[in-house]
């Protein structure tokens, strides 16, 4: 959500701009904007819409070697160049004139009070953002340096920010500061690059530095410089990144969602390489940095994450439920960091994010550890925030995620719950038996996707039918009923289609009254001890003239107008391949419909703001 990109060094500035904000439009936003500082001065340009906009509306020649961009997700003011960053504030009193150049991603919580006390000063705001408070309050600091203002600038702020400032008085650096946003430093020969994420600087760099909350960097050609907020030095070092710039491309695929539902069976087998241990018919994750003897500690687990990370949560609160008997629950993050959860010492406390970077996950595992909890992730991003916050991980090496509607990351985090099932249950009371069946169906798991992908013709089929249906429903129950949460967030998502997902065995309990043939139900029907129960409650549905597109196993009858059916694998996996199709099933819908899949409207990728 939102992206910051900035470059320094001997190139042109802003081709390398334009292509790193291009890399962060899977963030999602709503307008973008460059300020360049060239030999005849900065230039700033901005529009309202999409990068090639942006570019479109770029002058022949913007030259100039120091730059920064941004693309906004509109929090603080509409949609509109005016609100467009970089934010910028003059210093007319300045011989010649200097101008500070904001771009922000975050909230800045007390805008309102600094927005007018600005304005009682004689100030004269042009935009309605929280942001162009930050750029008059550097341009007004009283100070030496620009690192000064800065200071003196974020020590008046609350709330969440990534910030990076360029000033025509320091024509050599750009500062940038970090609190609750993400933002990191791309290090390359005598030049630097500053981006919300590696996707920005890959085409350049491998060496990358992530700024921790609360500090704050000097950024030149030469290399940089890190502070705290009273100005101590902090050292750290570069690390390497693994991305290449190949993962990012579309090669022969139509959109990056389809790309990515077909990359699973080989991002999965790479998950699993090393972390099956066949011998003992365990899960091996040393980075969870918890040996057995504290894994048998935990009397409850509580997982937490947003959206879909959220639903992967519920899918792996059943896992660990079936596989270790341990209670556990999930929870969206964004409503138990405000609810003065209880943090228990002998719960194990589980965040869920692809990007690591959830705002309101990452705000949720600093709640757990500010109370004494335990808490490790599961994290696709290597070196993310949550990554980096949490005492210990299981990363998901899904690969990057592009397109906005995330399908590999939840097969991923689904994997990485059965993993953790495993390893819980092996201290416990799941037998080597026992163990072993996961073991060999987890392994089974790839080509058995490889399988569901490849045989695409009845999905497509069920996704033209439903994507003319005013509304839908997803149902399933008990370990069906995540899968469903998912299917029908994924269909609304991309498709625009109401579909909202209920448990099966609910249904006679109120919603049945809206059942009609012009409201189609997407039943997750695994062929497990339920079965029958569920295909009692389906005949409710056909009785009443509505019609099922049923996604099940080979063998179960049922009455549907499509079945869809699935390989089996373990019982308590069966939900991970039941929901491949439902990834399939957005997407064929959000063709038909001629959507804008990877970018659906409203919607970002890393949702860095509350
Ligand atoms: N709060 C700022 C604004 O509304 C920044 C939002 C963002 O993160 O893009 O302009």
């Amino acid at each position: 959500m939102c992206g910051i990109v900035g470059y320094i060094g001997g190139q042109a500035a802003t081709p390398i701009l334009i292509d790193g904000l291009t890399q962060l439009e899977y963030r999602g936003y709503d307008s973008a904007g460059i300020a360049v500082l060239g030999p005849t001065g900065a230039r700033r340009v901005r529009s309202v819409g999409r990068v090639r906009e942006l570019e479109a509306a770029l002058p022949k020649r913007l030259a100039g070697k120091v730059g920064i961009g941004h693309t906004r997700w509109a929090t603080h003011g509409a949609p509109s160049e005016a609100n467009a960053h970089p934010q910028a504030a003059d210093r007319s009193t300045d011989a010649p004139p200097t101008t500070v150049f904001v771009v922000h991603n975050g909230i800045i919580d007390n805008a309102r009070a600094l927005r007018a006390a600005l304005e009682a000063d004689g100030v004269e705001l042009t935009s309605d953002t929280d942001t162009e408070a930050i750029a008059h309050l550097i341009a007004r600091a009283d100070a030496d340096t620009l690192e000064e203002a800065v200071l003196a600038t974020i020590a008046r702020l609350t709330g969440t920010y990534a910030l990076a400032v360029l000033d025509t008085a320091h024509p050599d650096r750009i500062v940038v500061a970090r609190n609750g946003s993400p933002l990191i430093l791309g290090v390359g020969d005598r030049e630097m690059f500053i981006a919300s994420d590696a996707s920005a600087v890959v085409r350049h760099t491998s060496q990358v530095v992530h700024l921790d909350d609360g500090e704050c960097a000097t950024v030149t050609a030469g290399g940089f410089h890190l502070f705290t907020a009273d100005a101590q030095h902090v050292g750290k070092a570069a690390t390497t990144i693994t991305m290449t710039a190949d993962e990012l491309e579309l090669g022969d695929h139509q959109h990056f969602m389809l790309k990515e539902i077909l990359e699973q069976p080989q991002s999965l087998e790479r998950m699993l390489t090393g972390r099956l241990d066949e011998r003992f018919a365990t899960a091996r994750l040393d980075g969870l940095n918890l040996d057995p003897q504290a894994l048998r500690r935990f009397r409850r687990v509580k997982i937490l994450g947003c959206g879909s990370a959220y639903y992967m949560g519920q899918l792996g609160a059943q896992l660990i439920e079936d596989l270790a008997r341990v209670p556990a629950d999930a929870e969206p993050a964004s409503e138990f960091r405000y609810r003065n959860p209880i943090i228990e010492p002998e719960t194990l406390y589980v965040a869920v994010s692809q990007s690591g970077e959830t705002a309101d996950t990452a705000f949720a595992v600093q709640e757990v550890k500010r109370k004494g909890g335990t808490i490790v992730g599961l994290v696709n991003v290597v070196g993310s925030t949550i990554a980096r916050e949490v005492d210990g991980g299981i990363y998901l090496h899904a690969g990057p995620e592009v397109a906005v509607a995330s399908t590999k990351a939840n097969t991923h985090m689904a994997v990485g719950f059965a993993l953790l099932a495993l390893a819980l249950g092996r201290v416990r009371d799941l037998s080597i038996t026992d163990g072993t069946r996961i073991v060999k169906a987890l392994k089974e798991l790839p080509r058995q996707i490889g399988e569901i992908v490849a045989d695409g013709d009845k999905v497509v089929e069920a996704a033209e039918l439903l994507a003319h249906a005013p509304s839908l429903f997803f149902v399933g129950r008990v370990r069906g009923y995540p899968t469903a949460r998912e299917g029908a967030q994924k269909f609304k998502e991309i498709s625009y289609r109401h579909a909202e997902a209920y448990q099966t065995s609910e249904l006679k309990h109120g919603p049945l009254a809206l059942i009609s043939p012009e409201l189609p139900t997407v039943a997750i029907v695994p062929d497990d001890e339920l079965l029958d129960r569920n295909i009692g409650a389906l005949h409710e549905i056909s009785a009443r003239g509505g019609e099922i597109i049923a996604i099940t196993h080979d063998g179960v009858e049922l009455d549907a107008r499509l079945t869809i059916t699935v390989p089996r694998s373990a019982p308590e996996l069966d939900p991970i391949l039941l929901m491949i199709p439902t990834q399939l099933l957005a997407y064929h819908a959000a063709l038909a419909l001629g959507e804008n899949i990877d970018k659906p409207r409203n919607l970002a990728k890393s949702v860095t703001v509350e």
